[in-house]
């Protein structure tokens, strides 16, 4: 898989503070269609902004339901404050409305997009930049009756594999629980078997590189696998 940084290009958009590199290397993604088949696949940054009050609140800019990667803008992210979605991530439950409710009213714009559902998600990842994807060659893997075995083989210890549960709340509890003990500074990747697969980094391109190098580990494997069988 094609790393599609370009130095000079992402200039160009790091001239626009918070959003300008999360905008860059989203339409990256996005222009993968291998990696965000049938419009899947969601971003974010992390970030501080001073509210009305003159009081600095901690962000999460994610992308918003209803825009594509490839095309987005910065307007295409949705600002949700950190604190409530990371409140929310300690709930014992809550249902698919509730959770789109609360939201809708942690955002710090009204009338911003909807955030991602998978917004409560991102908060809980501790690094700056995370990008998600259901990046065909992870998926095509995972859905094999080994998937789970084949994946650890191939990322070793770099990546978190955790099985398969519905995203959004279900979801979030489940990665909440699954790395309150990891040491995130190790830590390139998780897959969620069936679904995709997430980077982070507090650097944008390194999240972007980690995402590529990532799939492209899982597209030698099938690669490799088609040579065999041939
Ligand atoms: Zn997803």
């Amino acid at each position: 898989m094609l790393n599609l940084w370009d130095e000079a290009e992402a200039q160009q958009f790091s001239k626009d503070s918070t959003l300008g590199l999360r905008v860059y290397s989203s339409q990256l993604l996005g222009r993968n269609a291998d990696l965000v088949l049938h419009g899947g696949g969601n971003t974010s940054v992390k970030g501080v902004q001073i509210n009305v009050f003159g009081e600095s609140e901690e962000v999460l800019y994610v992308k918003g339901s209803g825009w594509d990667l490839q095309t987005i803008a910065a307007g295409g992210f949705a600002p949700v404050r950190l604190q409530h979605l990371r409140a929310l991530a300690a709930l014992p439950a809550l249902s698919d409305t509730d959770m789109m409710r609360e939201l809708r009213l942690a955002l710090l714009n009204p009338s911003a997009p909807t955030p991602s559902v998978e917004a409560i998600l991102h908060a809980l990842i501790p690094l700056r930049y995370v990008d998600h994807t259901h990046a065909d060659a992870v998926v095509a893997i995972s859905n094999t009756p080994n998937g789970m075995e084949l994946l650890q083989q191939i990322y070793g210890d770099d990546v978190l594999i955790l099985p398969y549960v519905m995203p959004g709340f279900i979801l979030a509890q489940q990665v909440h629980e699954a790395t309150k003990d990891v040491d995130w500074s190790r830590l390139k990747g998780i897959v969620l078997l069936h679904h995709g697969i997430i980077s982070f980094h507090d650097d944008c391109k390194s999240s972007y590189d980690a995402m590529i190098e990532l799939v492209s580990a899982a597209e030698r494997y099938l690669h490799e696998l088609s040579l065999i069988h041939i």
